[in-house]
């Protein structure tokens, strides 16, 4: 029961991410489950990072169960990092997004970086160690 929620609480960041996943596999991504959580890259889905601004792009992206990667390395090296923002959807659900939004808007007000002060970020990366690059 506890697992089953678990998948439905975030479950709209998850059809989000199942929709952008699928886009990326039909760019030529590769598509793999791991430890429950869908993991794409590869493919020329990593294009796609052009649209986004400098200040915006990423090797990977936790959306609910689904992490996205520019490839399969990426997806490798950053697991530890982006299962840590999985159980994060998983206690905040929907939540996640706002918050998320939230905590980089503080830090910035603050004067400090909005992406490694995020107090979501700071969690994943001392569970991953510090040797991380851009991930969300
Ligand atoms: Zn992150």
């Amino acid at each position: 029961m506890l697992r089953m929620l678990r998948y439905l609480w975030p479950s709209p960041a998850t059809a989000f991410g199942l929709t952008a996943a699928a886009v990326m596999v039909c760019l030529g991504g590769r598509a793999c489950v791991v430890n429950g959580v869908v993991e794409v890259g590869g493919g020329r889905g990593r294009a796609l990072a052009r649209f986004f601004p400098r200040a915006m792009r990423f090797e990977a992206i936790t959306l609910g169960h689904v992490v996205l990667g520019s490839s399969q390395a990426v997806l490798s090296r950053m697991r530890t990092h982006e299962q840590v923002h999985v159980r994060q959807f998983e206690r905040w659900g929907v939540l996640f997004f706002p918050l998320y939004a939230g905590s980089s808007l503080w830090q910035l007000l603050r004067g400090r970086d909005p992406y490694r002060q995020n107090c979501f970020e700071r969690e994943a990366f001392r569970a991953a160690g510090a040797g991380v690059n851009r991930a969300t």
